[in-house]
């Protein structure tokens, strides 16, 4: 909504290697070439696992493929004896543009706290990365607390301390919705997303909140798209699965046709 670019994110999870990742983005590009997509109307992001990022940066570079590129973690360390990850300064040499911090498969399954969070996201603007935050309530906050109140904390915590007019990326997931087919209303998450504008506002300033975008996550399907993005405070989509299918993606990028 309101002149912000629409933004349309697939997040791969742990899924294709670095040769199924150079069949599944070329096929995209020509789905959407082939479709006379308009390039620009919409930004459309993919988000590999890091050993494929190298490979997908000099396919998009070889042939000017028009997707922003975007890596699913990174370390709150710049560099040094930390086995296993990944710097923020290596994603920024690989073209990457932005970084997921705080999808809340991390936060379930690798343990990241607020703080985790909060210093990841310094650590990306440190680089020059574009953090993609995740925030987002579970069935049991959603009945207890109802659908704003963790998300808002969440985002409170990640941009506590930040520069005002930080650059960054926002992504309301609610935890129920994510994998499950059953997508939030436009509805909820609209009121959700108008909440965290206002976080964004408060913490990063008014320009910041009227030019940040932020993205619904959960079952984002073809089907389904079109109502998110008639929501005014709803600027694009954090998509899971249907990202791996071909033309199931390529149909929410094009989600006006
Ligand atoms: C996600 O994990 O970011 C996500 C939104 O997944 P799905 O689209 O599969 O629900």
């Amino acid at each position: 909504g309101r002149g912000r670019l629409p933004f349309i994110a697939g997040n791969w999870k742990m899924n294709l290697d670095h040769l199924q990742a150079v069949a599944f983005v070329q096929k995209l590009h020509w789905t959407l070439k082939d479709a006379k997509h308009e390039e620009g109307s919409v930004e459309v992001g993919v988000f590999p696992p890091f050993t494929d990022l190298r490979t997908v940066q000099t396919l998009i570079d070889a042939d000017k493929i028009p997707f922003a590129l975007g890596a699913q973690d990174l370390s709150q360390h710049d560099g040094g004896a930390y086995t296993g990850e990944v710097s923020g300064a290596f994603l920024k040499k690989l073209d990457c543009t932005y970084v997921i911090i705080g999808h809340s498969e991390r936060r379930q399954y690798h343990a990241e706290s607020d703080e985790i969070v909060a210093d990841k996201v310094k650590a990306a603007l440190r680089h020059g990365l574009v953090p993609v935050i995740c925030v987002g309530e579970t069935a049991e906050d959603l009945e207890r607390f109802g659908a704003s109140a963790v998300p808002v904390g969440q985002l409170q915590a990640a941009l506590d301390g930040l520069s005002a007019g930080a650059d960054v990326v926002v992504a309301y997931e609610p935890v129920w919705a994510i994998g499950s087919g059953q997508a939030a209303t436009p509805e909820q998450a609209q009121e959700v997303c108008a909440k965290l504008r206002g976080v964004v506002a408060e913490k990063l300033g008014a320009d910041a909140a009227a030019r940040t975008r932020i993205l619904y996550g959960g079952s984002v399907k073809a089907a389904n798209i079109a109502a998110f993005m008639r929501q005014p405070d709803v600027d694009g989509a954090l998509v899971g699965g249907a990202s791996l299918v071909v033309d199931e993606f390529a149909a929410i990028i094009r989600y006006q046709k």
